[in-house]
């Protein structure tokens, strides 16, 4: 095996494929966090052609292609450079993590469309040799503002619209701390002036470690601020400028994303944009897409029961399980129709799939699931699940 596939505890990229109970799982990270529909069938072929046609949407907003071979990786290497997604190298591609809010450009409720500068931080980070030393998991948001606003999304440094200017923000150990306010033509370089002070401080962790070291070079930097942004909310279904597509547990099928691509490029839609909320969107208002995802098995609908419940791939996706986590979920989520709660049904302590607090949360352990203090059989959960005692 190649050496850098070996590495553990970092995330993968698609020259740092990482490997996993059903071989290598490469992560996509597209610019803008958008895909022509053309990248993303294409994308969805080589799902099914090279890896085991599972297809993973991201808290990141990225990709995740599964189940593929070290043999196979040059032949993916190869199509994803025709298609403009691959970086020069790994540590460049770990550096460019933007999440950008999915409907900019789209959305007319947005202050203004971001993408351009989007765009052009991430051309910095890939140009910026001093930058090259920021930590792999270092992230920004940019966003438009809006209903669809991921600005309560976690990140080290924050851009947001708000009217004609942009607010500026920094992560904090109790989260985002609203510094002031700039002027969009100004936003690349302030963004920039923090992450030079977070490498020339700290240099590693993350920017919530040590915040203080980083705020004195931009506040002289910022105007005030005269509101904090708002954050939005997933929305699926039929929106005004889109349709909003979920999928259950963030498992996309290559057959679903060729369909809902196929029924998009009916309607004129240009492209993919994908959400940090394992959802994904459309920019076109159209029924037929709408329908055709719900019965491509995809979720259109924000009461979806599923969308209550959060679930790693679990066994046999993943070595470190002894339990089918999303099969249980599935039966959880039938089973827990009138119930309101969030669930989190985790294969391991790990907990990679959710880290927020829930109203209910088992962990795999041998083959059962732990709850607070007990252990259940997977067999038992039906019972289990009309019980007053969760943990
Ligand atoms: S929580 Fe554990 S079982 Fe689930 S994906 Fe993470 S490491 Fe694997």
């Amino acid at each position: 095996m190649n050496a850098a596939v070996d590495v553990k505890g970092w995330c993968p990229g698609a020259l740092r494929p990482m490997p996993s109970g059903d071989g290598l799982i490469v992560r996509i990270r597209p610019s803008c966090g958008a895909l022509s529909l053309e990248q993303a069938d294409v994308l969805a072929e080589l799902a099914r052609s090279l890896g085991n046609g599972h297809i993973d949407l991201t808290r990141r907003a990225n990709l995740q292609l599964r189940g593929l071979s070290e043999e196979r990786l040059p032949e993916l290497h190869h199509e994803l450079g025709r298609l403009a997604l691959l970086d020069g190298d790994a540590a460049t591609e770990a550096r460019r993590n933007i999440m950008v809010s999915p409907l900019a450009g789209l959305d007319r409720a947005e202050s203004f469309d971001v993408r351009p500068i989007a765009a052009a931080l991430d051309r910095a980070l890939v140009s910026d040799k001093f930058l090259q030393a920021l930590p792999a998991k270092f992230g920004f948001i940019v966003d438009g503002g809006g209903p669809l606003s991921i600005s309560g999304e976690r990140a080290d440094i924050a851009l947001v619209a708000t009217g004609e200017t942009m607010a500026f923000g920094l992560d904090t150990p109790s989260g985002m701390a609203w510094l002031g306010s700039l002027a969009p033509d100004r936003a690349i370089a302030v963004a920039l002036v923090a992450a030079r002070a977070f490498v020339a401080g700290a240099g590693a962790g993350r920017m919530r470690d040590d915040v203080s070291r980083v705020e004195p070079a931009v506040r002289p930097l910022l105007r005030p601020l005269h509101a904090e942004p708002t954050a939005g909310s997933r929305r699926l279904g039929l929106l005004p400028t889109a349709v909003g597509i979920a999928a259950p547990f963030g498992r996309l099928e290559a057959a679903q994303l060729h369909r809902v691509v196929r029924l998009g490029r009916q309607a004129g839609a240009a492209d993919l944009r994908l959400s940090p909320w394992r959802s994904f969107y459309i920019g076109v208002r159209d029924a037929t897409l709408l329908e055709g995802a719900r019965s491509a098995g995809l979720i259109v609908d924000e009461h979806e029961p599923l969308l209550r419940i959060e679930a790693c791939p679990g066994a046999p996706a993943c070595r470190a399980s002894t339990v089918d986590t999303r099969g249980d979920a599935r039966r959880l989520a039938a089973l827990a129709q009138a119930w309101s709660g969030r669930i989190h049904v985790s294969g391991c302590a790990k907990k990679c799939a959710c880290s927020d607090r829930t109203d209910l949360t088992l962990i795999g352990e041998a083959g059962r699931y732990r709850v607070g203090q007990r252990l259940v059989d997977p067999i038992d959960l039906d019972s289990f699940i009309d019980m007053p005692v969760h943990g």
